[in-house]
């Protein structure tokens, strides 16, 4: 693991691209926040992100996120965010460990999230994971499928539609980026239409495409390796 002094010069550089990817677009860089990626590496890395004054972690695998939350120690009042596909019997367990769920990608996991919040007598923030780039190995709604049953979105009762997320595709650079990310932002755009949600998050940008996002009106990157160096394969 880095250290500290690393991770701070890191962690400068991606709000310096954040900040001039949002000056180019005229956008408000106050408007996008930056979700930390800590997966697959160690607790520092959610301690680090604490101490830079970031309130929020991003994991994509619920027992890692569950060991990570009870050993990190001294970063108060951190909100955690999974950001990777969700079995449906780690649900329950997954409510236990994160505050807000990124990876909704089916109708039958957003109906069990509901049922199992509601039972907990609690409310769950939420976004719909969109497979924008329509790319078999990825997990997400089809856009088109999403917006022709977008009624549903209403009608769960312990579910906060808080918008939308996606995952930049891997091929095609720069151009195939910008385009799956406009695309995000025009289905929500129509979303928000159709059912009167106010969907404020578009959840895009990672390391690697930060840029191609603002750049389309993302309001949270989801930034890891260009934070802590690279992950083991
Ligand atoms: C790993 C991951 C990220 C961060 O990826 P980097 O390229 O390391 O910035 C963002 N979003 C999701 C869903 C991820 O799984």
């Amino acid at each position: 693991m880095i250290s500290y002094n690393q991770f701070f010069q890191k962690f400068t550089g991606v709000v310096g691209r954040m900040e001039d990817a949002a000056r180019r677009a005229g956008r408000d860089p106050s408007g996008i926040s930056l979700l930390p990626v800590t997966k697959t590496h160690p607790k520092e890395a959610v301690e680090f992100s604490g101490r830079a004054g970031l309130g929020r972690i991003g994991e994509n695998r619920v027992q890692e996120a569950a060991a990570k939350r009870s050993e990190v120690r001294g970063v108060p009042d951190l909100r955690w965010d999974l950001i990777g596909h969700l079995q449906s019997n780690k649900a329950a367990l997954a409510l236990e460990v994160f505050d807000r769920i990124q990876s909704v990608d089916s109708w039958k996991l957003a109906r069990r999230l509901d049922r199992l919040a509601g039972e907990r007598n609690r409310r769950l923030p939420c976004l719909i994971q969109v497979n924008t780039a329509g790319d078999p190995r990825k997990y997400g709604f089809d856009s088109g499928q999403l917006l022709e049953d977008c009624e549903q979105l209403v009608h769960f009762e312990h579910l906060e539609m808080e918008g939308l997320m996606t995952i930049g595709p891997l091929e095609g650079g720069r151009d195939a980026a910008r385009r799956a990310f406009a695309g995000l932002r025009e289905l929500v755009e129509r979303l928000r239409q159709r059912t009167g949600l106010a969907l404020p998050e578009l959840s895009m940008g990672m390391s690697g495409d930060l840029e191609e996002a603002v750049a389309e009106g993302s309001t949270l990157i989801r930034v890891g390796s260009a934070l802590f160096g690279e992950r083991d394969p």
